[in-house]
């Protein structure tokens, strides 16, 4: 399991869960690779499962913390005879990343758990905002995730050190390393970081360079992502990929959608800033409700129509809004779905009670 990230700290909660009697012989350590609709992808030294959890877990969990996340170590039994296992408890989590949803519904969605270390992850050049790779260091801490700051493209910047003095100003004692996947400066002590079984997870905006830094610390072989193909409620295909990837040269690394979402709300914040013109504009259309379609008295129609504002620009805008109104909806059926189940469980209990 070492490949997996096992350590020795693993190592000392399956003793204790040993002496504890809470271990049956058929029971074996695994880590969970992916997440889908009540399902976990197990990892074990004895193969992959598809698995669910026992009724006992179930029966316990209450939050979404209670249950399995991309990450976790689990005691996992296998099927007889099948590539399936049941997961019948979850080992104590070192870090855990989630986010905390407002409303009266959702309360916590789990991103992934016992990372070590975050990689916050932005480029030396038009992207570089510091503002941002403060709030990445907050979610960091937050997280109990080590992090490391890593400023991507060097061979595109002249003067790195002069970034270096502007992150140091705002994460004291935190690494900060100057890569380039374009020369290899800098891979070799983002692997080295990782030996250990370390495990390890990315943070940052889209463009900066992560998918192509990660390719650099496999070594420069392109990933093998493994599809799996599943079958969700509706009878649909849809199609997922591994997101816990074992590091050839050690060390695991944690890619997860979920990952790219927090990216996303973390970003949106200090988008509201960036798209200030825009929503002054919107302040001034004739109706509250106006969707900048058709409607008369339009202020940003207007401003398009007579190039004040650009049609590029808008169409990011509204690109960034359906992405959040997706999330929204996403996040709402979860929470009813939890709710639903949370007060199947009190009443349950009630009546045994
Ligand atoms: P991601 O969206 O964060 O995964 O970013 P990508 O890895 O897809 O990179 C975005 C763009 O930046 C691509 O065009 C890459 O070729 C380029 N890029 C990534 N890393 C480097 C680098 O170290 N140097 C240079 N010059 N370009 C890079
Ligand atoms: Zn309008």
């Amino acid at each position: 399991m070492m490949k997996y990230g096992w350590n020795d700290h693993q190592q000392e909660q399956w003793l204790e869960l040993q002496h504890d009697g809470t271990l049956t012989d058929s029971m074996v350590a695994g880590r969970v690779t992916l997440e889908h609709k009540h399902m976990y992808r197990v990892v074990t030294e004895e193969g992959e499962w598809l698995s669910v959890c026992s009724g006992a877990l179930l029966h316990r969990a209450y939050d979404r913390q209670d249950y399995p996340a991309v990450g976790d170590w689990v005691t996992v039994e296998r099927m007889p005879g099948e590539e399936r296992g049941i997961i019948h408890a979850i080992l104590p989590r070192t870090s855990v990343f989630s986010r905390k949803t407002a409303g009266t519904t959702v309360t916590e969605q789990l991103i992934a758990v016992n990372v070590d270390i975050v990689f916050l992850v932005t480029s030396l050049n038009d992207d570089f905002n510091i503002r941002r790779l403060e709030r990445y260091l907050v979610a960091a801490y937050d997280s109990g995730a080590v992090p490391v700051i890593v400023l991507t493209k060097s061979d595109l910047c002249d003067t790195p050190e002069l970034y270096v003095d502007q992150v140091q100003s705002i994460a004291f004692g935190t690494d900060i390393l100057t890569v380039s996947s374009k020369t290899g400066e800098g891979i070799d002590e983002i692997v080295s970081l990782l030996q250990d079984g370390k495990t390890a997870a990315l943070l940052g905006s889209s463009g900066v360079g992560k998918s192509s830094l990660v390719n650099a610390i496999c070594g420069g072989t392109t990933m093998t992502v493994q599809t799996i193909r599943e079958d969700d409620a509706k009878g649909r295909h849809t199609t997922t990929h591994r997101e816990l990837i074992a590091l050839p040269a050690g060390g695991v690394l944690i890619d997860t959608p979920g990952m790219r979402e927090f990216q996303l709300w973390n970003d949106q914040e200090s988008m509201d800033g960036s798209f200030a013109d825009i929503d002054a504009l919107s302040a001034s259309c004739k109706f509250n409700d106006c969707r900048h379609h058709a409607e008369p008295g339009c202020a940003i129609q207007e401003a398009l129509a007579d190039g004040a504002l650009e049609e590029d620009r808008f169409a990011s805008y509204l690109k960034l809004q359906r992405e959040i109104a997706f999330l929204e909806r996403k996040t709402n059926v979860q929470a009813q779905a939890a709710e639903r189940k949370k007060w199947k469980a009190q009443t349950k209990s009630g009546r045994k009670a």
